[in-house]
């Protein structure tokens, strides 16, 4: 592999660009295809486990990182019908001292920034927006994508990290689209000052049914996401429509909640969905990472920590097999497809803890008031640890 034969990657979302930046790290060159008019993020928070430090560090990013990042005192949840405390984790300094790198609040726009800037800075790395990827041909020593607008690249591999609508996937493994669950997010940034609901501002609060909210940029903005189920009554873009949907699915929640609500701006909602795991992301010297691969459900916010472990992870085996592609790429889907797998299914069960009644939210309520801190933390380890990449090139 050389200058003259990058790595390609399609798409520069959080995946696509720790992967860019990790590849460069062993010295071999890669160009990022964007397909929208310029490299950025969509407006809205994040949350990171401190598992994603562990690649943060890595590439060199994780001090400008947390520079730009806050860290609540606490993760609540509270319920939706009394807006009483159901459990919480305690992510001050005991949860520090025990997973060693903070849990932390940011914007996406100052996150994707600093990822951005090192790959600029980085003569290895070469960023290509405006380049919406049409298909690929592997032409078995080397791989060439085409654009919509008639451009093609060459490169010696080819990294699919072009989320949940991969057409990379579509092409490689032709397995259909994410699964649609049947709920929509809105997502709202409003000042700090214009907050109208009575709410303890400095925490990550995750109301039951389920409405987040927390703090950004040193708590002068406030980032609210708020998901309930669909009904089929409202078309694309009918704000009243889908005020009147929201009014009818929260109408017995909490006043907060429904001071929240109020608080939503509704022009834009996406459909939240995931995918079953599947085993194997590569064929050829193509291959998958993030939410191409892997899709999953919001509610253990590990989506994009996924696709940034992914990058590293994959940067590693390739560095590591000496040019035997299909080496690096079953090495990468030993380390990563169970660890993801189970942010997938362990994600579809807290939704479905998120959205119990009835019975079912008091046997969960009971559970999780059960846990002491201890029981929390232990819950947590297998991801927030961090993972290690196997030593071994198995099958
Ligand atoms: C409401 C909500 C809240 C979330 N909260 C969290 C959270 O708190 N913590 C967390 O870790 N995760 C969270 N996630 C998940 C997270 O956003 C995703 O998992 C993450 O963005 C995946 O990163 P990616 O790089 O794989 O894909 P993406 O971020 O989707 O990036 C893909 C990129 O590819 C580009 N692209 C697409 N098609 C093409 C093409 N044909 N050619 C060229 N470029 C293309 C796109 O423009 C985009 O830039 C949340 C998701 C949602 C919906």
């Amino acid at each position: 592999m050389s200058a003259e034969r990058p790595i390609l990657i399609v798409g520069g979302g959080l995946g696509g660009l720790t992967a860019a930046l990790a590849v460069a790290r062993h010295g071999q060159a890669v160009r990022v295809l964007e397909g929208a008019p310029s490299f950025g993020a969509i407006g809205y928070g994040i949350q990171f486990g401190p598992n994603v430090f562990h690649v943060l560090d890595r590439i060199g990013v994780g001090d400008a990182v947390l520079e730009k990042a806050d860290s609540p005192p606490a993760v609540l949840m509270i319920d939706a019908l009394n807006g009483k405390e159901v459990t919480r984790v305690p992510t001050g300094a005991s949860f520090r001292a025990r997973f060693k790198y903070p849990y932390i609040i940011i914007h996406r726009i100052d996150l994707h920034n600093v990822l951005l800037d090192a790959c600029r800075r980085n003569p290895l790395v070469t960023l290509v927006a405006d380049a919406m990827v049409s298909g690929f041909t592997d032409h078995g020593d080397q791989v060439t994508v085409a654009t919509e607008d008639g451009r093609s690249f060459e490169g010696a591999l080819l990294i699919g990290a072009d989320g949940t609508r991969s057409r990379t996937r579509e092409q490689l493994l032709a397995d259909g689209g994410p699964l649609a669950n049947g709920f929509v997010a809105f997502r709202t940034i409003v000042p700090m000052g214009d907050v109208t609901a009575q709410v303890q501002r400095d925490i990550v609060a995750l109301w039951g049914f389920h409405i987040v909210h927390y703090p950004l940029r040193h708590g002068t903005l406030f980032n609210i996401v708020a998901v309930f189920r669909r009904s089929a009554r409202s078309e694309r873009g009918d704000v009243a429509a889908y005020r009147a949907e929201l009014e009818e699915a929260y109408r017995d929640a909490h006043p907060t909640m429904k001071a929240l609500l109020a608080m939503l701006d509704l022009g834009r909602r996406q459909a939240v969905g995931d995918r079953d795991p599947v085993r194997h992301w590569h064929k050829g010297r193509v291959v998958l990472l993030g939410d191409a691969a892997h899709p999953t459900l919001q509610s253990l916010a590990q989506g994009a920590c996924m696709a940034i472990e992914d990058g590293l992870c994959l940067a590693d085996c390739i560095a590591a097999a000496n040019g035997d592609h299909e080496a690096a790429f079953r090495r990468y889907e030993n380390a990563r497809v169970v660890r993801t797998a189970r942010v997938t299914l362990e994600s579809r069960y807290i939704w479905d803890v998120y959205h119990s009644d009835g019975i079912n939210r008091e046997v969960y309520w009971q559970i999780l008031a059960e846990r002491t801190e201890a029981d929390t933390f232990q819950c947590l380890a297998w991801l927030y640890d961090g993972f290690a990449l196997s030593t071994e090139a198995t099958r």
